[in-house]
C-alpha cells in the first residue's frame, strides 16, 4: 500500500513457527489527529519501537506542527487525510484538490521543521475511505495519488468509544484471523477526529497491544 515502515509487530510473525511468513508485514495508522492524546501514544509507540503511519487533518495539523514534527523525528509517516475531513461529495474537485495541497503543504512544514528531508511522496487517505465506486478517487488521478485504505477500522472513532479492552480485542482477532490466512495488516486507528477530540481508549488498548509479552502470532487470544 505504498508505505514501507513496519510496525515493530513484525518480530512476533518472526518468531512464530507455525505460521508461514512470506514477508507478511503489521503495521498500524492513526486517522484524524493531531489531537489531545497524541502525544501520549506518541510514547507509547516510542517506548515499543513501532513505527506508523499518521494520516492528518489539516486543521488540526495547522496548529500542532510541533507534535507532527516529532512524528517525523521519531520514525513516523506523515499522511494526508484532506484538510477539513469533509463528507464523499460534499467538496467540489477543485475544493477538494485545494484540501489536499494545503495538507499536504503543512506535512512539508512539519518535515522542514524536523530537519528531516521531504519524503518522495505523501500517502493520503480520503475521509470515510473510498471504494471503487468514489467519485473523487478520479480526482486523486487526476493529481497521480493514489488512496491508502486498511485491512481492518476500529470502532475507535464512535462516541462514546469502545473501552480499551474491546479495541484491544478487535486487534487481536483481526490480526490472529490475517496471520492465519498469510495477510498483512494494516489497522485504521483514530488519535483524534474532525473535533480534535482526546482518544485516550485509543492510546490504552494500543499501549496493552505493543505491551502484552505473552501476546504470539496466530493466537487471538
Ligand atoms: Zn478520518
Amino acid at each position: 500500500m505504498g508505505i514501507e515502515l513496519s510496525c515493530s509487530l513484525a518480530r512476533f510473525f518472526e518468531s512464530a513457527t507455525v505460521i508461514p511468513m512470506m514477508n507478511m508485514s503489521t503495521q498500524l495508522s492513526f486517522d484524524d489527529g493531531p489531537g489531545p492524546s497524541t502525544p501520549a501514544l506518541l510514547d507509547v509507540l516510542r517506548d515499543a519501537s513501532c513505527r506508523a503511519t499518521f494520516f492528518l487533518l489539516g486543521k488540526n495539523l495547522a496548529g500542532s506542527l510541533d507534535v507532527a514534527a516529532r512524528m517525523v523525528r521519531e520514525g513516523h509517516v506523515l499522511g494526508n487525510h484532506t484538510y477539513s475531513h469533509a463528507r464523499p461529495g460534499v467538496l467540489p474537485d477543485a475544493e477538494l484538490i485545494d484540501e489536499i495541497e494545503q495538507t499536504d503543504a503543512l506535512i512539508l512544514e512539519a518535515y522542514r521543521l524536523a530537519g528531516v528531508p521531504k519524503p518522495a511522496s505523501i500517502p493520503l487517505r480520503l475521509p470515510y475511505g473510498a471504494d471503487s465506486q468514489d467519485v473523487r478517487l478520479n480526482v486523486l488521478a487526476r493529481l497521480a495519488r493514489s488512496h491508502t485504505g486498511w485491512t481492518a477500522i476500529l470502532d475507535d472513532w464512535r462516541r462514546p468509544a469502545p473501552s480499551p479492552d474491546a479495541l484491544l480485542d478487535a486487534m487481536r482477532r483481526h490480526i490472529g484471523e490475517s496471520v492465519a490466512q498469510g495477510l498483512d495488516v494494516l489497522l485504521c486507528l483514530h488519535d483524534s477526529s474532525r473535533y480534535a477530540e482526546a482518544h485516550p481508549a485509543t492510546v490504552d488498548a494500543v499501549r496493552m497491544l505493543l505491551g502484552d509479552p505473552d501476546w504470539q502470532p496466530g493466537r487471538c487470544l
